[in-house]
């Protein structure tokens, strides 16, 4: 059975700096990743603006090979598959779901989240059938034609934005009244002439049968309804923490997240979490990638002193 001084489960930002940091402090580290692809979410983005160093934007799909090329030549091992279980052993972790068993002393669940499901009819009929999560992925595909954006948070606001370059026209239903993201996308979404902003709106259905030919919507101010033509609707009303393998470990906080120190160290002893899945992540590429590299700087320590103190607010240098 192959040992590891630690393992990262999850190869989006969070982990694959994790991996970065871990393998640079000397650590052998096995990084595995369910995906087709690692990056995780960041990967099917076409151009994020807000990541520090550069100032033209960073398409996901350069940034995350970069990075697991980096965490690769400092000696970090990406291996593909998804785990299915993490077990507390005497010595650390055993991982299982690979091929081979696996065990680590140190465990790094940077599993990230999903897109928050809404939860009306038709979506899951409609899923893959015009409904989507990947605005550069799937906008092509509707050029010429009205869609829809449900959100008004950075994910909405972005995601119309790559849609400007491909469709008519495009709705943004907002249940607020007024958007929640960045003002850079923001103002840039208000300024667009494609786009129509429908403030004070629920999506209560989908329609169409086999594929998405609308919406249907309250106004949450009078109640009334209308059925607006769409021929795609990209949903993006926040995400759902990935915490399967945490849950029988640690105490979640009532969104699901996992709590855990300025360390990323969870109550349980080894046991690190890093990203979107931690309680209080600003979800953001940057901050996620610092809480990789501060997991690794953890898991490096606790690896030297086996020391473990969860509820410090900071750790002596
Ligand atoms: C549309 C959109 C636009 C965004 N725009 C911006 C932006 O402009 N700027 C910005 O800073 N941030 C942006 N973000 C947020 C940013 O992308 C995320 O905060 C960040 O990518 C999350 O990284 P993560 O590593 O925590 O998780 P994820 O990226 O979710 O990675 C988790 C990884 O874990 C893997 N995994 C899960 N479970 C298992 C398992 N059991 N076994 C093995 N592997 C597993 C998954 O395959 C995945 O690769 C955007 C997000 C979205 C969705």
């Amino acid at each position: 059975m192959a040992e590891w001084d630690v393992v990262v489960v999850g190869a989006g930002l969070a982990g694959s700096t994790a991996a970065l940091f871990s393998a640079r402090h000397g650590r052998s580290t096995l990084v595995v990743d369910a995906g087709l692809v690692p990056g995780g979410q960041m990967f099917n983005i076409t151009r994020i603006e807000d990541f520090p160093g550069f100032p033209q934007g960073v398409a996901g799909y350069d940034l995350c090979p970069m990075l697991q090329e980096q965490a690769a030549a400092a000696g970090a091992e990406f291996r593909a598959g998804t785990v299915e279980a993490l077990t507390a052993t005497e010595t650390g972790w055993s991982v299982t779901g690979l091929d081979e068993p696996v065990e680590a002393r140190a465990a790094i669940v940077a599993t990230g989240s999903t897109p928050r499901r809404l939860g009306i009819p038709g979506e899951e009929r409609l899923l893959g059938h015009g409904i989507s999560h990947c605005a550069s992925c799937d906008g092509p595909i509707y050029r010429g034609r009205a869609v829809a954006v449900i959100g008004g948070g950075d994910s909405a606001l972005l995601e119309t934005l790559e849609l400007v370059d491909h469709v008519a026209s495009i709705t943004v239903f907002v249940r607020d009244r007024a958007l929640r993201g960045q003002h850079t996308y923001a103002s840039r979404v208000e300024a667009a002439e494609k786009v129509t902003l429908a403030f004070d709106t629920v999506v209560e259905e989908i329609l169409g049968e086999d594929a998405v030919t609308g919406v249907r919507t309250r106004s949450v101010a009078t109640g009334e309804t209308a059925d607006v033509e769409a021929a795609a609707v990209f949903p993006y009303i926040g995400s759902e923490p990935q915490t399967a393998l945490l849950a029988p470990h640690v105490a979640l906080d009532p969104d699901g997240h996992v709590p855990t120190d300025v360390w990323m160290r969870t109550e349980v002893p080894g046991l690190l979490v890093a990203g979107e899945v931690r309680a209080g992540s600003a979800a953001q590429a940057v901050t996620v990638s610092g809480d990789g590299a501060t997991a690794a700087i953890a898991a490096d320590r606790y690896l030297a002193t086996s020391a473990w103190a969860p509820v410090e607010t900071s750790v002596a240098g």
